[in-house]
């Protein structure tokens, strides 16, 4: 892409009511642009990140073996009275009347919809275990929206929702997701610490929040400082035993404020850091709390009429973006993780309009892109060197290639590690080899 043909509207001011540095950088960066409070458009750079992160989710639960639909965003209100959650779930909930004065709603949540898709097609235990997941929008009439999109009204989440004959079943369902999410947020690049959770308007009473922690989060956590270096194994079996990872992981004690007790600190002494949180995924078991008001039943062996016992598991791909962010930045800026980077490379050229940097640019944009590397090119002639590294610096690319007329005469260019602020000189053609 050719930064003079982008859509990229970088901010040289910090922007005065954005409380956190995820959300300023997110202005700065030209990521996204508020639509209305708690709503927001993603611009391309930001679009790309939010796709990256959602495809990375996508194949991880493809991975543990849930099946990906889409449900839509737009609910019917009888569904929610039938599981006895219209009124309770009061103000979050955005509430529609159409033109024949039907209530509907925008959901903040699938679990009456897919229990309601479910009973209409499952008819035995053997169309059991399944997990069915989506990645869509959902609306939350949140009372304080704020730091940008950690806590929009509107948000992307990945939800999952299992379907299993008993909770021996559900409990294996509980743990491939466990193991997914492990695998998901490693491969984001950051760490997220699964801490044992209170289950709120879901209901249930099996559940883990995964959290990233940042000095910025909404919640506090307490944790084992074991907890921290903890690894994600290679290589997981997802038709095997998970409950050895899942009791590994939970062995140690790591709770949120809502969840924390009291005697913890003092048992623990030294061992226990006490910080901050972001809540990126959460997973609940709750047996039969839908399917039994709803009438979710299959055949059992026996032929018996069974409720079939359920789990939900969300991720919040969209808080995501800002999450990793108030992980991974410096002073000058965003410093993607390479697996989630809106583009791998950027290319400056450092004297755009002079024919003999201009063809070395030319050279390289065109074989990085044909060996499908996503570069981003700033060919812009009318900024200079410094307002570009600065652009460069400020969103982030894990690469830079920085070509200016010296360094042409003798043959060479600049590439540079955004994370370490290493610099080295190098021939055209070794920069292709390491970036290709
Ligand atoms: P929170 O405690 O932050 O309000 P929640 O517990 O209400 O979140 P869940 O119902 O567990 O949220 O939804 C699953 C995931 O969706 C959360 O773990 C979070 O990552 C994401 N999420 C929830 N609310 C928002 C929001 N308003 N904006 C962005 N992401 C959100
Ligand atoms: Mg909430
Ligand atoms: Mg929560
Ligand atoms: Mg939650």
């Amino acid at each position: 892409m050719r930064l003079s043909r982008y859509f990229l509207p970088v901010l040289k001011e910090t922007p005065a009511d954005a409380q956190i540095v995820s959300h300023r950088l997110m202005l700065r960066a030209g990521l996204i642009r508020q639509h209305t409070a708690g709503i927001y458009n993603w611009l391309p750079l930001g679009y790309r990140v939010l796709r990256k992160i959602e495809q990375i989710v996508r194949e991880e639960q493809d991975r543990s073996g849930a099946v990906e639909i889409l449900m839509p965003t737009v609910q019917s209100a009888d569904l929610w009275r039938e599981s006895g959650r219209y009124e309770d779930y009061g103000k979050e909930m955005l509430r529609i009347v159409d033109r024949h004065e039907r209530d509907m709603l925008y959901g903040p949540t699938h679990e009456e919809v897919v229990t309601d898709l479910f009973r209409s097609i499952a008819r035995s235990y053997k169309d059991l275990p399944r997990n069915l997941y989506q990645i869509q929008w959902k609306f939350r009439d949140e009372v304080r929206p704020r730091f940008g999109v950690m806590r929009g009204r509107e948000f992307l989440m990945k939800d999952a929702y299992s379907f299993d004959l008993d909770e021996a079943g559900a409990r294996r369902a509980y743990n491939k997701m466990f193991v997914a999410y492990l695998n998901t947020f490693a491969r984001l690049g950051v760490k997220a610490i699964p801490m044992r959770a209170a289950t709120g308007p879901i209901g249930g009473n099996l559940s883990h929040e995964f959290l990233i922690l940042a000095e910025t989060g909404e919640s506090g956590v307490f944790v084992h400082k074991g907890v921290l270096d903890k690894t994600v194994p290679a290589d997981v079996d997802f038709d095997g035993d998970l409950q050895p990872i899942v009791d590994d992981w939970t062995s140690l004690y790591a709770a949120t404020d809502e969840m924390h007790e009291e005697g913890a600190g003092a048992e623990l002494g030294d061992d226990l850091v006490s910080a901050r949180g972001i809540e990126v995924g959460h997973i609940f078991y709750f047996g039969t709390k839908y399917s039994k008001p709803m009438g979710c039943t299959v055949a059992g062996p026996d032929g018996a009429p069974v409720d079939v016992h359920m789990g939900s598991y969300g991720i919040g791909v969209s808080r995501l973006v800002g999450a990793i962010i108030e992980a991974c930045h410096d002073e000058a800026g965003i410093v993607w993780p390479e697996e989630v980077a809106p583009f791998k490379v950027g290319l400056i050229n450092l004297k755009s309009g002079a024919a003999e940097t201009d063809a070395v640019c030319e050279d390289l944009y065109a074989k990085l892109e044909k060996a499908g590397v996503d570069v981003l090119y700033d060919d812009r002639a009318d900024e200079r060197a410094g307002a570009k590294f600065a652009t460069m610096d400020l969103i982030g690319l894990p690469w830079q290639v920085i070509v200016g007329p010296k360094g042409v005469a003798a043959g060479v260019a600049e590439l540079k590690n955004r994370a370490t602020g290493e610099r080295v000189e190098l021939s055209f053609d070794a920069i292709l080899a390491r970036l290709a």
